[in-house]
């Protein structure tokens, strides 16, 4: 740990050269609140904090299907951006999966990533979610909004989840007025995730390709979502 201090020190008086081999470091410890602190410190998109998610599991749990049969599971891409005691914003992203985190993805976010925070700075948090919270999610949002000042919140969900329970849309509005933005992902924000939350092969074209419905899906959720909030 000491060792590591110094030659973090010792590369911030001479070059730029810390992200290099801090970028070649394991990611083994990231439930390691000491350790993710870390790497939210490091410069804007310098790392990754978490690995990138599998071709297969973007194009099959992030599409914005209208009917989402088989899609269980949560994906919970996020960007941390924070203002720095310089003024500096710098920004930090990863991404966690229910199944792996053993708790709802927005619940690992809430255990793992928002226990770093330094009460003293601001962090403006947007998610990118293949579907929006479950009724207790979004409690648990706004609880942790509540009582986390320092936090903004943007959740931008591929789906809306039972959407139709009257339930799930109380704590839609809920959500809504406990100030945590709430939107429908467009094909421009599919294309963001595509790009920089997927593993991308050397070879490979890494051109993002919509799938035949993305723009009609976004509108029929978007639409859901507003009769919902109004
Ligand atoms: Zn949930």
């Amino acid at each position: 740990m000491a060792q590591k201090e110094e030659a973090a020190a010792a590369a911030t008086t001479t070059e730029e050269s810390a992200p290099a081999s801090q970028n070649g470091e394991d990611l083994e410890n990231l439930d390691d609140p000491e350790k993710l602190k870390e790497l939210i410190q490091l410069p804007p998109f310098e790392i990754v904090t978490g690995e990138r998610l599998p071709v297969n599991y973007f194009k099959f749990q992030f599409r914005n299907v209208e009917y989402s049969s088989g899609r269980n599971k949560t994906f919970l891409c996020y960007v941390i951006e924070v203002q720095d005691k310089g003024g500096q914003v710098q920004a930090s992203r990863g991404y966690l999966e229910d199944e792996h985190a053993t708790a709802h993805a927005e619940e690992a976010f809430f255990n793992t990533v928002v226990p770093t925070f330094d009460p003293a700075l601001r962090y403006n948090v947007t998610w990118y979610v293949s579907s929006s919270p479950c009724v207790a999610c979004a409690d648990r949002i706004i609880k942790m909004l509540s009582k986390t000042k320092n936090l903004r919140l943007l959740i931008l969900v591929g789906r809306l989840f039972m959407w139709e329970e009257p339930a799930m849309q109380a704590a839609l509005k809920k959500l809504k007025e406990a100030g945590c933005r709430l939107r429908i992902m467009k094909p421009q924000d599919f294309e963001y995730i595509w790009q920089n939350f997927v593993e991308q092969e050397e070879g490979e074209s890494k051109a993002f390709e919509p799938w035949e419905d993305i723009q009609e899906n976004f509108l029929y959720y978007e639409e859901k979502l507003a009769d919902i909030l109004k």
